[in-house]
């Protein structure tokens, strides 16, 4: 609970002052309600004896309410007043701070990890913890209270009390040890519920064209069938023990009365008091009872600010102090080795190559041999571990990841498309263009088809035609965006064999446009990309084994010549071997 209050004290950030000042009105007015209970012990004996102090103590009641009322005005200010802007700023914060992690981490993380964490956690966390941490203190507060009241009118009745306790904390702290695991587990499978709904949806255009929605449903199916079955499990093996926890708190209720009956028979005890003792009793054991109830959620809630805390507290990528420009878009790789993070083999070793301003460079190589980590790499999904990428002479690490974003464009074969119109899909890249520039690289990527067939062009909304659109047809898309932003080195990932044969003449005729007069590294697929390179890397097990143009590389009779024999009779240039 304490680590709770904490947590929500770190993400309150510049609300952290009103977040403190509710905790301790919530402290203050459970004190406050406490005094007015126990206040009866001077109430029911004056009643009784129909003393003259009646009319005091009753005052001094009314003012213990007025001051509770002020009290609770402080206390719901931070989950009433406050919380929209906390969760917004929260929100603001994950954002930025995605944007300077490295996007190793972002991958490493499942897309519904993310969004359940931006989306979900940061608004479940911050609403309820906020309300459900005062209320929780007043929770317990108040029965401590009462408790410490009630020793002063005879200790007697704390042993009551503790043995109540002992019952609920038993009870407590068998359903946190059986919640703290489950709720790890629950938030797992929700995530990989998410990442599979995420999964599923986009993938349904190509499981609609191949006829297949149900075949690759089973992986959701599994992962839903599985969400659900945790959760069934949790909330089965925390009955008992939540049982356990409120018959605590009756026992403190039974107790405390049994005791103060004990002791008025005895006589040691008034009647007017042993009455009071039972009012108080009752009040005790019912926050507790309360407070045991709310465990699970707190649990829950704590579990969603951890994972906020978590994303928060990723290291950035190291950001240079004084930040230089990149001019120029000459390439070059020295003595580059990249490891991928829990990776005990390099993916890419003490690469050197240089991309000549305005040249193409195609990578060849089988899968896994290090073509995409070397795209990675060049736009700093995370450092090498050892050389350096320099672009027009300038160390990437020394620009700001915005600076070198503006002289790259990647198309990859896996096209994310927002769920807004086609045109400010577009637009993303540049935001300061206008319509017709928009609409001038939509038709010099071959969109006009796929515009045509939009019920209002490029005003469309993706989501209204999500399914609609092929593989080719996004990857056209992605080619507008970065036909529009412009940027000197272009990084593409040429598409494999998903498209059929319109539109791979109309998305090739789309790259072709793209790469016209930039600096660029194709991941290549195709005969003509790999025959027409100004440079062919040949890539094995992350290392280069033979550099040159097609026509040196044939000659040279190495693996390449032995590849290009092996493919030229198959339709597809696909590396396998
Ligand atoms: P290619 O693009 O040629 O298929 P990659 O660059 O994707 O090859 O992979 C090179 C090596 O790095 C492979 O051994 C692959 O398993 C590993 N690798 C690729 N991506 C990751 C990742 N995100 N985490 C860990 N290892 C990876």
């Amino acid at each position: 609970m304490i680590s709770m209050l904490r947590l929500v004290d770190r993400i309150a950030v510049e609300h952290k002052r009103v977040w403190r000042r509710a905790v301790a009105s919530s402290v203050a007015g459970a004190v406050i309600q406490a005094i007015a209970y126990l206040s009866l012990f001077l109430l029911i004996p004056a009643v009784l004896e129909q003393s003259d102090d009646i009319g005091w103590l009753l005052m001094g009641l009314v003012v213990l309410l007025i001051l509770e009322s002020i009290v609770r005005l402080y206390e719901l200010s931070f989950g009433y007043k406050h919380a929209a802007d906390v969760i917004s700023n929260l929100r603001l914060r994950l954002g930025a701070k995605l944007r300077t992690v490295p996007a190793e981490e972002l991958s490493r993380r499942q897309s519904g990890d993310l969004s359940t964490v931006l989306a979900g956690n940061a608004r479940d966390a911050a609403l309820l913890a906020g309300d459900l941490g005062v209320t929780f203190v007043r929770l317990v507060i108040i029965p401590v209270a009462l408790a410490i009241g009630l020793a002063f009118v005879d200790w007697r009745l704390l042993a009551a009390v503790l043995f109540g306790l002992v019952v609920a904390l038993l009870g407590l702290y068998r359903f946190r040890s059986k919640m703290s695991g489950s709720v790890e587990e629950m938030h797992a499978a929700d995530a990989r519920s998410a990442s599979r709904i995420v999964e599923y949806v986009q993938g349904l255009p190509v499981f609609k064209a191949s006829g297949q929605v149900g075949a690759h449903a089973d992986r959701l199916v599994e992962a839903l069938e599985d969400q659900g079955e945790v959760l069934n499990r949790t909330q089965t093996s925390v009955t008992a023990p939540l049982a356990l926890g409120s018959s605590g708190a009756h026992l403190i209720v039974v107790g405390l009365i049994a005791m103060a009956a004990a002791l008025a028979i005895d006589g040691s005890m008034s009647v007017a008091t042993a009455a009071a003792v039972a009012v108080v009793a009752v009040r005790l054991g019912e926050p507790l009872v309360l407070a045991g109830a709310l465990t699970g959620v707190i649990e829950v809630t704590q579990s969603a600010l951890r994972r906020i805390d978590e994303v928060l507290e990723i290291p950035p990528l190291p950001q240079p102090a004084s930040p230089s420009e990149i001019e120029g878009s000459e390439v070059v790789f020295d003595g580059v080795t990249f490891s991928y993070r829990d990776q005990t083999v390099p993916a890419i070793r003490d690469m050197s190559f240089t991309l000549n301003e305005g040249s193409l460079t195609a990578l060849v190589g089988p899968s896994g041999s290090g073509k995409s980590t070397i795209a990675r790499t060049l736009m700093r999904y995370a450092d090498p571990i050892e050389g350096e990428v320099r672009i027009g002479g300038t160390d990437i690490r020394d620009v700001t990841q915005s600076e070198l974003m503006k002289h790259i464009s990647a198309v990859f074969q896996e096209v994310y498309l927002f769920d807004d119109t086609i045109l400010e899909n577009v637009r993303l890249a540049r935001p300061s263009a206008s319509d017709d520039e928009v609409a001038a690289v939509l038709h010099a990527a071959n969109c006009e088809s796929l515009l045509e067939r939009m019920p209002q062009g490029m005003h469309t909304r993706v989501g209204e035609v999500g399914g609609m659109l092929s593989g080719g047809e996004r990857q056209r898309v992605a080619i507008a965006r970065a036909l529009l932003k412009d940027a000197p080195i272009v990084i593409l990932d040429e598409p494999t064999s998903a498209l059929d044969s319109d539109s791979e003449v109309a998305v090739q005729d789309a790259i072709d446009e793209l790469v016209r007069h930039k600096t660029v590294l194709v991941i290549a697929h195709r005969l003509s990309t790999v025959a027409r390179a100004d440079q062919i890397l040949v890539l094995e097990d992350g290392r280069i084994i033979q550099q040159g143009r097609h026509e040196e590389l044939l000659s040279a009779d190495g693996r390449y010549a032995a590849m290009w024999k092996a493919q030229t009779a198959a339709k597809r240039w696909k590396i396998t071997a």
